[in-house]
């Protein structure tokens, strides 16, 4: 399929945080012909999947897919393997609704907030578990809404050493964050890490994946009322037959397993290196022109950037402005951050050159 029948409707690249620019060879990839899910031809392509995102989550667990985007995991998380308190890390908008969805599902939690923008750091964590009675921590690996990335394995040392840290479950959200900034699940010993197929996957919307532990598969055995699309136990058994328990998102999987082959041939580190220098490419661009980065060096984003809006410009108007010219990026998050930032994503499959033709339209913006 060629790009000018795709659709009659203008081509706008994503510099978006998600969704990200798809690459029409992986759209194409949607169009394989239907197969059923109990059919060998399905069994077969999450067979291969499979091997290739333990690949992608750095873990030797088979790693649970589903027809949701990944929110649907934030709820599986809390409702298969807590059942005690569970301490909600706060630093962003993203890690605030976990905390929400953690509390609309009735268990108990405390809050560990730091203004948006800054990392949870480790001592911080240390601090709260050190009087026990937790079970499970949730924290973001990536804070899409203020471009920073929290110190995961730092923290996830901290919490194994805390009272009864054995036993906690660390439950990490790696949506923006897993394929575009080094997450290793089985070297940090993580028990949940999920992730969606539209932030550094560059995947169209619509699949969720989820690393899980030993320590949480079988801390699930023991809760009650996991709910049931997103009951880890029944995802599990399937997957372990290379099946989901209802009905997957063939499409979505024929476009992941060509996705998976490219993340491969192109090498996780060699992805994660490309990550880092367009963020350093991004954060040159905008210190240059007088910018400032909301979220402090050491602790900022490999795939997103948070440009504090410290020159006043109209992000609006920007936008509307390089939206003629076939790109969009982001306004700031929320209420709190939209106009005091604006946020640039480079993530997924955008290389250096895609990042130097956003920058140099912005620069005839601000040129007017
Ligand atoms: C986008 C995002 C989410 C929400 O993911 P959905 O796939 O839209 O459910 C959660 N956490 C972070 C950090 C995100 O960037």
């Amino acid at each position: 399929m060629s790009d000018s029948n795709r659709n009659s409707k203008k081509h706008i690249k994503l510099y978006i945080p998600g969704p990200t620019e798809v690459r029409p060879e992986i759209l194409d990839a949607q169009t394989e012909w239907m197969v059923g899910h109990r059919m060998p031809e399905c069994v077969d392509l999450i067979g291969r999947i499979q091997p290739k995102l333990q690949k992608v989550f750095f873990t030797n667990r088979r790693v649970l897919i589903s027809a949701s985007s990944g929110t649907g995991f934030w709820e599986g998380a809390v409702r298969n393997c807590a059942d005690q308190k569970v301490l909600n890390c706060v630093n962003g908008a993203f890690s605030d609704r976990w905390r929400e969805v953690t509390e609309a599902n009735g268990k108990d939690n405390e809050v560990l907030e730091v203004a948006w923008g800054q990392p949870i750091l480790p001592e911080m964590v240390a601090e709260r578990l050190a009087n026990g009675g937790f079970n499970a921590v949730t924290v973001v690996h990536n804070e899409t809404s203020a471009g920073v990335e929290n110190p995961i394995k730092e923290i996830a040392q901290v919490i194994r050493n805390a009272p009864g840290g054995d036993d906690i479950i660390i439950m990490v959200d790696t949506v923006s964050g897993l394929s575009g900034a080094p997450l290793d699940f089985d070297g940090w010993d993580l028990d949940i890490a999920l992730t969606s197929s539209q932030k550094a996957f560059a995947l169209p919307a619509g699949l969720a994946f989820c690393a899980v532990s030993e320590r949480a598969m079988e801390k699930a055995k023991t809760v009650k009322n996991r709910g049931y699309y997103f009951d880890f136990i029944t995802l599990d058994k399937y997957m372990a037959k290379n099946q989901t328990p209802a009905t997957p998102a063939v499409s979505l999987l024929f476009a992941l397993d060509r996705q998976l082959d490219d993340m491969m041939a192109e090498g996780m580190e060699a992805r994660f290196a490309r990550h880092m220098a367009m963020r350093d490419m991004t954060i040159k661009w905008a210190t240059n022109h007088g910018f400032e980065l909301l979220a402090p060096e050491g602790y900022r984003s490999p795939t997103v950037t948070c440009v504090s809006n410290n020159l006043g410009i109209d992000v609006p108007a920007l936008n509307k402005f390089l939206r003629e010219r076939g790109m969009i990026l982001s306004n700031g998050y929320g209420s709190r951050l939209k106009n005091v930032t604006f946020r640039i994503a480079h993530m997924g499959d955008m290389v250096p050159a895609d990042m130097e033709e956003l920058f140099s339209n912005v620069d005839d913006f601000l040129a007017q």
